[in-house]
């Protein structure tokens, strides 16, 4: 049995964690659903709340109130959640945290999930800072997408925005993913006034030569009550698609996922550029995600104060129907979009722990 206890980089885990057997895994029972009829078939997974970088937007300097180690789930329980999560339809994995590679295990975890009977893909949301160590084992267990948050290009403003240094680390692993074949490379880039917005035309021509999708993302209140509150850093996704367009008038519309409602592609450029409304919610509609923290608690909406202990359900010897009937009701709970969540959780004094931090939560 794996111990939780070894889960940061200084730690020897060792045990790679094992997927089901394939008789359980088959997604036989009905799939996850809310009352307005939306399928729920990406679970994001925190496997950490801790992080090498203090980004202004997410983490203060000293850090959140960090779960002790033996709250966060270990490499076991995070399959068996995976492969209870497979039985109801649910096909795609990102881990992401906190910094998922400062755990010793991620690419055991990949791997765990990527060999899981059901899913189809297993992605990967990291700052990048340590991709190089991880990239070659990271691919070969069959990691299908990663995304890369970077902020700024130049080095002064990176170490505003996270508080260390690293941008040529980060600029020459995006380069190391893409020259390793890796696919669905992604850089995010939450786009804010008065730090980074100018570098939205930068961010744009790297797509130019470099077959990334560029994702401007919304800044969103979970940034540990830290820059929001002024109100003069938020840049709404439709001025930044009212930019992009004045700024290069021949982009034309790209595929892209569910959250990249706004995405484009400059004629003859490698790349795509993408707008996520991850504030204005305008795509609450489309919502197929379901979030998982690093101490194990459901939870259906980011917006959403409620939270379902799944961690206390599987140590006290619950079986995998009991897993499966927590995220039912986690679901059937679920508010019509993230404007209703927010006003129900506002309204009542949660019994959850407020989480004010996009690395509590998990991004
Ligand atoms: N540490 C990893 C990283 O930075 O990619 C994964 C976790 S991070 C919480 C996941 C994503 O959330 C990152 O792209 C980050 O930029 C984004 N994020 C964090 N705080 C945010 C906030 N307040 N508003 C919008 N996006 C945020
Ligand atoms: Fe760390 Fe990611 Fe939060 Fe930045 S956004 S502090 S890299 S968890």
């Amino acid at each position: 049995m794996l111990q939780n206890s070894s889960i940061l980089a200084n730690d020897n885990l060792s045990v790679a964690p094992q997927a089901a057997p394939a008789s359980v895994q088959k997604a036989s029972l009905p799939p996850l659903q809310d009352a307005f009829g939306r399928t729920f078939d990406y679970v994001r997974i925190a496997v950490t709340d801790r992080c090498n970088l203090r980004c202004t937007y997410c983490m203060p300097e000293e850090g959140v109130e960090f779960k002790h180690k033996d709250s966060v789930l270990n490499a076991e329980e995070t399959m068996r959640i995976i492969s209870v999560l497979a039985k109801i339809g649910i096909k795609k994995v990102r881990f992401t945290g906190g910094e998922p590679t400062i755990r010793k295990d991620i690419v055991d975890l990949v791997a765990g999930a990527a060999s899981t009977p059901g899913i189809k893909g297993v992605h990967l949301t990291t700052n990048g800072l340590l991709l190089h160590r991880y990239a070659k084992d990271l691919l070969n267990a069959g990691l299908t997408g990663l995304n890369l948050s970077l902020d700024s290009m130049d080095a002064d403003r990176f170490m505003r925005i996270t508080r260390r240094t690293g941008v040529n680390t980060v600029l020459d692993n995006i380069q190391l993913a893409l020259d390793m074949g890796f696919p669905r490379v992604k850089v995010n880039v939450v786009l804010m006034r008065g730090f980074n917005e100018d570098e939205l035309e930068k961010f744009t021509a790297y797509t130019k030569d470099h077959a990334v999708t560029v994702r401007f993302i919304e800044f969103m209140p979970f940034d540990a009550e830290q820059i929001w509150g002024s109100g003069d850093h938020f840049a709404s996704a439709e001025s930044i698609v009212a930019r992009i367009h004045s700024l290069y008038p021949d982009v034309g519309p790209a595929p892209g996922t569910r959250t990249e409602h706004h995405i484009f592609k400059v004629p003859g450029w490698a790349g795509k550029i993408a707008v996520i409304p991850a504030f204005t919610r305008s795509l609450c509609g489309n919502c197929s995600r379901i979030r998982v923290t690093a101490d194990g608690s459901i939870r259906n909406c980011l917006y959403s104060d409620d939270e379902y202990n799944l961690r206390e359900v599987m140590r006290q010897g619950g079986t995998d129907d009991d897993m499966i009937a927590l995220f039912r009701k986690a679901f059937a709970d679920k508010a019509i979009d993230g404007y209703e969540s927010k006003k129900r959780s506002d309204a009542k004094v949660s019994l959850s722990p407020h989480r004010g931090s996009m690395t509590q939560i998990g991004g």
